[in-house]
C-alpha cells in the first residue's frame, strides 16, 4: 500500500515535469531567424534557395504531415521563436485573429484543452511559461513600470518564472495586448 502510494507520488512528479518542461515551456530555435522573428533554414536543391520557416517544418514532423497550402502555423503562445508543436496549430487567417482576441479579452476560459493553451493551463511550481490570464499580463507591465522595479518579485507574486516576467515586460511575449 506504502510502496504504490510513493509511486503515485513519483509518478505524478514526473508527469509534472514533463509537463512544464515540454508542454508549458517554450522551446526557443537556436538558429537564424527572419526579419519577423520566425526560425528559419535555408535548403538548397539545384542551385535553388528556399527559405522555411521552422516552427511550420516542426509542426509538420510532429504531426506527420504537411500543413495543407495556404494554411498557418501559427503559436499560441505568441512568441514567434518557438518551436514547441505543443504550442502551434494549424489554421486559417480568421482561425488565428479569433484566437488572438480571444486571449486578449477573454480573461479565463476552458474553451480549449489546457495543455494546448498553456497561457491558461494551471499555475504549478517550475511553470516557464506564462500561465496568466490577459488581464494579469497587463497589471504586471504596469506594475514593473512604477511600484515594482523587480522581475524577480514579480515572478514570485504571480507564481511564474523570472524568464516569463521578462518576456512579458519586453513584450516578447503577449505582444498582441
Ligand atoms: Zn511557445
Amino acid at each position: 500500500m506504502k510502496k504504490g502510494t510513493r509511486g503515485a507520488r513519483v509518478l505524478e512528479t514526473m508527469v509534472n515535469n514533463i509537463i512544464s518542461r515540454w508542454i508549458k515551456t517554450c522551446v526557443t530555435w537556436p538558429g537564424a531567424y527572419d526579419k519577423d522573428g520566425y526560425g528559419r533554414i535555408v535548403f538548397v536543391k539545384n542551385g535553388k534557395r528556399t527559405r522555411v520557416r521552422v516552427h511550420r517544418l516542426a509542426w509538420e514532423m510532429a504531426m506527420t504531415q504537411k500543413i495543407p497550402s495556404g494554411m498557418l502555423c501559427c503559436h499560441i503562445c505568441d512568441n514567434p521563436s518557438c518551436i514547441n508543436p505543443f504550442h502551434l496549430f494549424v489554421g486559417t487567417t480568421q482561425d488565428n485573429t479569433a484566437d488572438m482576441v480571444m486571449k486578449g479579452r477573454q480573461a479565463k476560459g476552458n474553451s480549449h484543452a489546457w495543455s494546448l493553451h498553456p497561457d491558461k493551463a494551471p499555475r504549478g511550481e517550475e511553470n516557464g511559461n506564462s500561465s496568466l490570464t490577459g488581464a494579469e499580463v497587463l497589471a504586471i507591465r504596469s506594475e514593473y513600470g512604477k511600484e515594482v522595479r523587480s522581475q524577480r518579485k514579480l515572478a514570485k507574486k504571480y507564481k511564474v518564472t523570472k524568464r516569463c516576467i521578462q518576456q512579458i515586460v519586453r513584450k516578447e511575449t503577449w505582444r498582441h495586448i
